[in-house]
């Protein structure tokens, strides 16, 4: 069980770098696509997909942030009510641990030695796992979760930034939106693998909304381009 419990929560993170990853990519292709449409100036596209690439990067970080730190302040007032029940009523918290653990199908007997043992030895950890279903492992990170989604956005915004830098201007848009519907493929393979879901699906419903949004975008570019 604790080996399947590291393996979900592992899962749980490389989900999260691959759906970053997915909006760096998409955003930031879409970005250059309908800049080139308006405006076919290396200069501006350019300056176009690194503030692309940099405010997503930030917007990402400050919105995890946000919300882990939210899940934080839960943890910290769920355990420090139990660290204050702990002092105060010591009898009832005892009878309580040994309760969860005969419904988990330990005998009364036993679970209530397996209380003593884990008072003694860490009674708010105690609670805090099987009361509360805190880990030391799932706790909220509020500043890794947001250096991690950051990064993980700034992997996916790397590739047309790097393109846009490089492919001469004529094939800059074709190139840019097919290196990133192979990658968007790939991406949605990798996050439907990790679900358990079938891995052709989910790289052609990301591909398909992929290739949506660089459409739009491109045909919002090149209306604005005409009028202006
Ligand atoms: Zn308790």
């Amino acid at each position: 069980m604790p080996g399947e419990l590291h393996r979900g929560d592992r899962i749980g993170w490389l989900r999260a770098a691959v759906l970053g990853a997915n909006d760096g990519l998409i955003s930031t292709s879409s970005l250059v696509v309908g800049v080139a449409a308006a405006e076919p100036d290396r200069a501006a596209i350019l300056l176009a997909a690194v503030a692309g690439l940099a405010a997503g990067a930030l917007s990402m970080a400050a919105g995890e942030y946000v919300s882990v730190s939210s899940q934080a302040d839960t943890e910290n007032a769920d355990l420090s009510r139990e660290r204050g029940e702990l002092a105060e009523t010591p009898e009832a918290e005892h009878a309580e641990l040994a309760q969860i653990y005969v419904s988990r199908g330990l005998t009364p007997e036993l679970a209530r030695q397996v209380a003593d043992h884990l008072t003694a030895h860490d009674a708010l950890g105690a609670h805090a796992r099987d009361e509360l279903g805190i880990h030391e492992l799932t706790r909220a990170r509020p500043i890794q979760a947001a250096v991690a989604s950051a990064a993980s956005f700034a992997v996916g915004a790397a590739p047309p930034a790097i393109l846009a830098a490089v492919l001469p201007m004529p094939v800059l848009s074709p190139g840019i939106v097919g290196v990133t519907l192979v990658l968007l493929a790939a991406l949605g393979g990798v996050a439907a693998h990790l679900g358990g879901a079938p891995l052709t699906r989910g790289a052609l419903r990301v591909a398909f909304w992929g290739a949506v949004a660089m459409g739009c975008t491109a045909l919002v570019g090149r209306l604005f381009g005409a009028v202006v």
